[in-house]
């Protein structure tokens, strides 16, 4: 295909996700926020990345290992207590058990945003006005008075999208959930009750009346807290959210009942409390495809955030439109293939989240059977990752390490969807073929010295071994799946 004008608006993890897969197959982009900087703003708490999407997509992105090497694994823990403070459900990770590893948003932020190309993210640019001009090209307009066009328009700018209206006229509602959030530093030192009831990882604490305290530990000594209601989306409207003392008074009246060994989530965070209402598109959510344009992410799926699948599909649909522009012959076509998949799986977890998130804050009595089963979750998830990757049995990036004369030589390799197509080390295979566990391919190497090879190879799992022959020579090599540490 032509060189299309990619630009995507919003560098939330699916913006940046997709903008650095893009990448990766060389192809050029644009990303454009509103934010001044990767850092301008708070990025808010910690996100777990689940094997079966949010880690499939940083290991399209090549960044798996720089993603294990932030992650907290303990971060998986979690308590569920009642309003007496009385544990009713805990679950503690396995050693090995990296299937929902936690980290920072802002480090995830950060990380994505180092591994572009520099001067990719424009920012400080607000979308103000998308226009189709016709044939699939937009004119974009920005706040700050510049203005661009684009080919494809991908609106990755969450939940308020200004993308979306070109698409669908559906609309965020408000789910009847308030979040309050509020910060605690140096929980260890300064804040023990707290750093005790929360662990290393996410503390629920409920009364099965609507109303719920949330504890989650985040790096460097942090806990994150959230003080959730069932209310009105006007519920502070007569409250001045910057007196402390008058929204702590609040909520204590809120809160009557609960054990005093809970209030510390009330009265003594470090800094004000955010308000955040919960809401949520119409789910299941899909629009007649339209050329030129698509969204991803929370601009196409906002749901509520209970099983935490917002980040990890967004990162998903990154990797995955990414992939498609990078493999079909046009633009069109891969924005084809992408919704296809992304409207049926978004759908299903949307409804999923929004009901669980009913249920979490109905008024009823506590059931054992209505808390996942976390164990069970992460063998699903594994078990959910290992079918992905043996349905699309190339989407990964593989190590190579080739016995040469002189020692261990690594390489990387990257294969397209479908086994047609890749890179070695950045330089694009002349033949690739994968017939089953059967991989075939030919790459130009230009060091130690310009040599034209031919590999074979069979897969088993996320091994493989192989022969690379070129002209007078045949050395052994083997491959695992993923990127080198
Ligand atoms: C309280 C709470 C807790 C959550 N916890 C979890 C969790 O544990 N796990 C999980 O998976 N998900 C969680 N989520 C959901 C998760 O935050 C989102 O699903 C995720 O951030 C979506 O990523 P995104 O890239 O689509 O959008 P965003 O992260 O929202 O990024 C959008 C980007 O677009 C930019 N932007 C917006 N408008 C414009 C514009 N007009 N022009 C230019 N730029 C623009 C913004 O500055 C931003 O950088 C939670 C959400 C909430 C509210």
């Amino acid at each position: 295909m032509t060189t299309p004008r990619i630009a995507i608006i919003g560098a939330g993890p699916g913006g940046l996700l997709c903008a650095r897969v893009l990448q990766r197959h060389g192809i050029e982009v644009a990303v454009y926020d509103a934010d001044a900087s990767v850092g301008a703003r708070d990025a808010g708490g910690t996100l777990d990345l689940k094997a079966d999407s949010g880690q499939i997509a940083l290991e399209d992105a090549g960044l798996l290992a720089e993603f294990r090497a932030l992650a907290r694994p303990e971060g998986q823990a979690k308590t569920r207590l009642d309003q007496h403070g009385t544990v009713l459900v805990a679950y503690v990770p396995e050693e090995h058990d990296e299937a929902a590893n936690e980290i920072d948003r802002g480090q995830l932020r950060a990380l994505l945003a180092a591994h572009l190309a520099a001067g990719t993210v424009r920012w400080g640019h607000k979308l103000h006005v998308a226009t189709p001009l016709g044939g699939g090209v937009h004119r974009l307009e920005f706040a700050n008075g510049a203005v661009a066009e684009a080919d494809l328009l991908i609106g990755a700018d969450g939940a308020w999208s200004r993308v979306r209206p070109l698409l669908t006229g559906a609309t965020p509602d408000y789910s009847g959930i308030s979040f309050l959030d509020a910060r605690f530093d140096d929980v260890d030192v300064r804040h023990p009750r707290i750093a005790k009831l929360v662990g290393d990882g996410h503390m629920f604490a409920s009364d099965n009346a609507g109303r719920a305290l949330i504890g989650q530990r985040n790096s460097n000594g942090h806990v994150r807290g959230y003080v959730a209601l069932r209310t009105g989306l006007d519920w502070c409207a007569d409250l001045d959210l910057d007196d402390r003392v008058a929204v702590q008074r609040f909520l204590r009246a809120e809160f009557a009942g609960w054990s005093d060994d809970l209030m510390p989530f009330i009265t003594d965070g470090d800094g004000g409390f955010v308000n955040r209402p919960i809401h949520a598109l119409p789910a299941p959510l899909a629009w007649e495809h339209r050329p030129g344009v698509t969204l991803l992410g929370d601009a196409a799926h906002l749901m509520s955030p209970w099983g935490g699948f917002g980040v990890n599909l967004a990162m998903l649909d990154g990797a995955e439109l990414a992939r498609a522009i990078a493999e079909e012959a046009t633009v069109d076509e891969a924005v084809i293939r992408y919704e296809k998949v992304m409207f049926p799986r978004a759908g299903e977890h949307a409804v999923g989240a929004n009901e669980a998130m009913e249920r979490f804050f109905a008024t009823k009595e506590f059931d054992p059977a209505d808390v996942p089963d976390t164990a069970e979750e992460h063998r699903a998830s594994m078990a959910a990752a290992a079918e992905y990757r043996r349905l699309n049995p190339a989407v990964t990036t593989w190590t190579l390490r080739f016995r040469t004369p002189s020692g261990e030589r690594r390489s990387a390799l990257v294969l397209g969807t479908g086994g047609t197509a890749g890179t070695l080390d950045g330089v694009a295979l002349e033949e690739c073929e994968l017939a089953g566990d059967d991989l075939r391919f030919t790459a130009k190497l230009t060091s130690p010295f310009p040599v034209k090879v031919t590999c074979t190879a069979s897969i088993d799992g996320d091994r493989m071994t192989g022969k690379a022959k070129a002209a007078m020579m045949s050395i052994a090599f083997t491959g695992t799946r993923g990127a080198a540490s």
